[in-house]
């Protein structure tokens, strides 16, 4: 497949990026390379130990413990958080956690200018993105803005030992479904692309070594360097009809985020596998099988991903709304958007069927 595009503009976001086992414990020095000298730790309730440990490890530099991230940034938490921020009088936030947490960060960095140093947990990608989610009265909303870009991350591959296997899995495939759907983006370049191939192929040979072995440190080191590519894939080119069927089933029908990715991801992709065909020829090229959306759907049942969004909790009678819903303000998709075709889809991803061919 050529990578190659007669016209391409792109802007690849600035961040500093250390990796490795261990590489936690330079948080400290980070800040002073940036001269901070008082952070605010950002976690959810169930990781608020892991940041307690960061508040010993940082002694002095840490200024609080702020562990109430939630999911979809609710607007309510990020203003107290915010609140709690200035009057610590903290100079940068530290998010130790997946996306909800680095979400909580990038909040308050909105309303703050405050620099953002993120130690990602899961693969969700959030912290390569210029992108903010939030809630307000139970309506999602979306902006993307350089102010929100976090400036310094920090993959340890220790720290996401702990994520458990389902979730593992789950995370992964969310990672790998924006890569998947940055091969066909509108806005793609050479880079994104080049960038989209490795990430999936890092999760192909990785995320299957952790499954079997969820301690494997040098697969868990892949599989987190899987999701900065796919994360910076997505915070750089445009998303389509799979983002735009997750968010409608998150957002309106409060579907679980990294499940429903898993879900939605083999069916996107069958939806537009004769649109995109040369642009998806590295799908099949990395995971065989006949179809695209096939061998994604086969690499999922492969490592136990969820299939079907019934057991997710989504009713059948919902899915009629739910394509309405995701008709609404259509991303741009290589295939158009109609609505007889998503129903389809999304009748197949309910039930948990493989794509047809
Ligand atoms: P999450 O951050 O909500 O985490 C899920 C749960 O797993 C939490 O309880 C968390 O504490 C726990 N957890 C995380 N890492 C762990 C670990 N290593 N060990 C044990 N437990 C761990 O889940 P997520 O899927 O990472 O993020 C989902 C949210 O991120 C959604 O709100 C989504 O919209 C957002 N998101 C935003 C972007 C963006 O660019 N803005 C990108 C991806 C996801």
């Amino acid at each position: 497949m050529s990578l190659f595009l007669d016209q391409f503009t792109t802007t690849i976001p600035a961040m500093r990026v250390r990796f490795g086992a261990g590489v936690r414990h330079k948080v400290g020095e980070e800040m002073d390379a940036l001269g901070l000298k008082r952070t605010l730790i950002l976690t959810t309730p169930q990781q608020a130990d892991t940041g307690a440990e960061f508040a010993t490890l940082l002694g002095p530099r840490a200024a609080g413990l702020f562990p109430k991230a939630a999911m979809h940034t609710p607007t309510a938490i990020s203003e107290e958080a915010t609140a709690l921020a200035l009057q610590l009088g903290a100079d940068c936030v530290l998010a130790i956690g997946g996306g909800s947490t680095t979400g909580l960060g990038k909040a308050i960095a909105l309303r703050t200018d405050l620099p953002q140093i993120v130690i990602p947990t899961t693969y969700a990608g959030s912290e390569a993105t210029g992108i903010l989610g939030q809630t307000e009265y139970g309506r999602k909303t979306t902006i993307t803005t350089p102010k929100v870009q976090p400036e310094v991350i920090l993959y340890d591959a220790e720290l996401v030992r702990t994520l458990p296997v389902a979730m593992t899995v789950t995370s992964a495939l969310n990672a790998m479904a924006h890569a998947t759907e940055g091969l066909y983006a509108q806005n793609r370049s050479p880079l994104t692309t080049l960038m989209a191939i490795e990430g999936l192929r890092a999760f192909r040979d990785a995320l299957p070594r952790v499954r079997d072995n969820p301690d494997d440190l040098t697969a868990r080191g892949e599989t987190l360097y899987g999701a900065w590519l796919c994360g910076t894939v997505l915070g750089t080119v445009g998303m389509a009809v799979h983002h735009k069927l997750c968010h409608t089933l998150g957002g309106s029908f409060d579907l679980p985020h990294a499940e429903t990715h898993s879900v939605i991801l083999p069916h996107a992709v069958a939806y537009n596998e004769q649109a995109a065909a040369q642009e998806l020829a590295p799908i099949t090229e990395i995971f065989g099988g006949p179809t695209p959306g096939q061998a994604l759907h086969a690499f999922a049942v492969r490592m136990q991903a969820p299939l079907a969004l019934r057991d997710l909790g989504m009713k059948e009678g919902d899915l009629d709304r739910a394509t309405e819903i995701a008709l609404q303000n259509a991303y741009w998709n290589p295939r158009p958007v109609q609505s007889g075709a998503l129903r389809q889809l999304l009748q197949a991803a309910w039930s948990g069927d493989a794509p047809r061919a």
